[in-house]
Formats: structure tokens, C-alpha cells, sequence
């Protein structure tokens, strides 16, 4: 079976940042304990588990707001996650005497201060996104009067109340082109003279730009947590621009063997999360598979908690 790795994959600067400065906060004992995690650091389930064995507590409840998760937090260190807070929170967070150590990405504090900046000129704000997702929430929190669209019919109904004010529209870093285009085209029958940010972080570009540009396979595999928006959107794309089946797996314990009965190319490539040692095991894995051979279909991971923060 042929293997084809693709290039770029994996890690993304702000996860890199947002890792690191979660390591450097366990290793340096001046930052007061306990340590808590506003969310989950970044959306790999693998490395929540890797810094809670480290005494790291994240916290994660998907029916509460970063405001409300704080109220859990008397004491300590709270990190913010990369994906983004409001600056309410920063500011509940050092009120309530916490210290806080924020790992936003830059790339979605730039979509905050876009936001920001178009707010005061008067414009009325949309921004497309993903429900249930913290990226939103920190850009919804910074105004009540930001329009949050995830869909063509989201957009239908915004247009018919549209209040002919003049139209900003940016996005989630992590959508993809699909997403962003079925609800802008919409807005621009109401609103041709939309101002349009496109923030797509380049991370998520240049990794789905991989995807899309792949020589023919005849299966893609994405490595990446199933809350991963970003490795979601690689599996998307392989799908709806190559139309190459394509199935993401957390690692190489969710391999399935029968998905390889007739398939002579694979293609992997991994999420901005995604540890780089769990998606070699995948491909270690792949290398030595022969679907003909079951003695090569079983697949146990050996990667230990440091191996996973490496
Ligand atoms: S995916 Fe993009 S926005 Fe998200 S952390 Fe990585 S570089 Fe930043």
C-alpha cells in the first residue's frame, strides 16, 4: 500500500505557544496552584489527559460559558485557552485574584481586534462560525450586538431583517472555504458591498491547500480529536474538493483494518493539535499493514503522557 505523508500537517504555532506555556507553568513553582485550564488548551483529548496527569485541572462543560466555568476557580494559576476569551473573563478572572496566563492564539486576537475596531466605526458586525465552539464565545462576548451566522438559512433569515447598516463579516480561524462561501453569498444579495475579513488562520490554509492538492488516493486519513474543528475541516474538504473517502481517527487504535480491503494509496495528514508522535504511530502502523496479513492488523498504542507533550 502506498503511503502518502502530507505536507504541512500537525502542529500550528499557537498551539505550539499555548503547550509551551502550559509546561512552563507546571515547571515554574511561582505561579501559585492549583493550575486550571479554562477549557480545554487546545482540542486534543490526548493532551488534556497528558497535563492532568501532570496536576494540570481543566475544565471542561460544554453547557457552560468561560464566565460561568470560572466561578469553579477560587485560587491559582487559570490559563486561557488558544482559541480565545472575551475580555470579561480576563478581567473576572483578576478580580477574583487569579493569575492568569493567557495562550490565545494571535491569530484569533486579530479577528478580536477586527471586531473591535469595525464595532466602534458603526458597522454592524456578523461572524461566521461553528456552534458550541470557544472561539465564538470569546468573540460573541465582546458585544451583544455581534451577529453569529453558522448557516445559508442563518443568513436567509438575518437579510430579512437586515437593518441597512453597513455589513462587517469575518469568521471562525478554523472554517473552511465551503463554510465561509454558502453563507457570504447569501449576505451579498442583500449587502454586494460587504467588508469582508477572511480570517482563515494560514494554518488551516496551507494544511487543507495540502488536502486538496493531493495527488489521487484512494483514502485520506486524518489524525485529530473528534472536537478538533480544524481536523474536522481536513476530513470535509478531502471529501467535498477531492471527493477522496476520507475518515479521521484520534490515533492508531481507532484504525479500523477493513477500511483497507482494496485500497492501494493512503494519504495522512493530522489537525493543528494533533501531537506529531500520534500521527507517526499511525503511520508506522500503515507501513507495516498488509490488509492480507491479519497478524499486522492489531494496533496498540505505546505512547506514553511525556511522548504525547514532546
Ligand atoms: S489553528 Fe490557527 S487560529 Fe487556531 S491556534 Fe492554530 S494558528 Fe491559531
Amino acid at each position: 500500500m502506498k503511503i502518502i505523508d502530507l505536507r504541512p500537517r500537525g502542529y500550528c504555532h499557537g498551539v505550539v505557544r499555548a503547550l509551551q506555556m502550559v509546561k512552563k507553568v507546571i515547571q515554574d513553582e511561582s505561579y501559585p496552584r492549583p493550575i486550571h485550564i479554562l477549557g480545554l488548551i487546545v482540542h486534543n483529548k490526548k493532551i488534556t489527559e497528558a497535563f492532568t496527569h501532570f496536576g494540570v485541572i481543566s475544565l471542561d462543560d460544554a453547557s457552560k460559558t468561560r464566565l460561568e466555568l470560572l466561578d469553579q476557580i477560587t485560587q491559582g494559576t487559570v490559563i486561557m485557552t488558544a482559541h480565545g476569551v472575551s475580555d470579561q473573563v480576563v478581567q473576572k478572572a483578576i478580580t477574583k485574584g487569579l493569575t492568569v496566563v493567557n495562550a490565545t492564539c494571535r491569530d484569533v486576537t486579530k479577528v478580536h481586534d477586527a471586531v473591535k475596531i469595525h464595532l466602534n466605526l458603526g458597522y454592524e458586525i456578523v461572524y461566521i462560525g461553528h456552534k458550541n465552539h470557544p472561539e465564538p464565545e470569546g468573540i460573541l462576548g465582546i458585544s451583544s450586538d455581534i451577529t453569529f451566522l453558522e448557516s445559508a438559512l442563518d443568513a436567509m433569515n438575518f437579510i430579512q431583517k437586515y437593518p441597512n447598516k453597513t455589513l462587517f463579516v469575518t469568521n471562525q480561524t478554523t472554517l473552511s472555504r465551503y463554510d465561509i462561501d454558502v453563507v457570504l453569498n447569501v449576505l451579498k444579495m442583500k449587502c454586494p458591498d460587504l467588508l469582508f475579513d477572511d480570517d482563515i488562520c494560514d494554518a488551516t490554509t496551507t494544511r487543507q491547500k495540502a488536502v486538496i492538492e493531493q495527488e489521487p488516493v484512494d483514502l485520506c486519513i486524518v489524525v485529530g480529536d473528534q472536537l478538533s474543528s480544524n481536523s474536522n475541516k481536513l476530513a470535509f474538504v478531502s471529501v467535498q474538493e477531492r471527493n477522496i473517502l476520507s475518515y479521521r481517527v484520534e490515533g492508531v487504535s481507532d484504525i479500523n483494518p477493513e477500511w483497507f480491503k482494496s485500497v492501494e494509496s493512503v494519504s495522512i495528514t493530522s489537525g493543528a493539535s494533533t501531537p506529531t508522535k500520534v500521527t507517526n504511530e499511525v503511520i508506522e502502523y500503515l507501513k507495516q499493514f498488509d490488509y492480507n496479513k491479519k497478524e499486522t492488523w492489531e494496533h496498540v498504542s505505546s505512547l506514553t503522557y511525556l511522548d504525547i507533550l514532546s
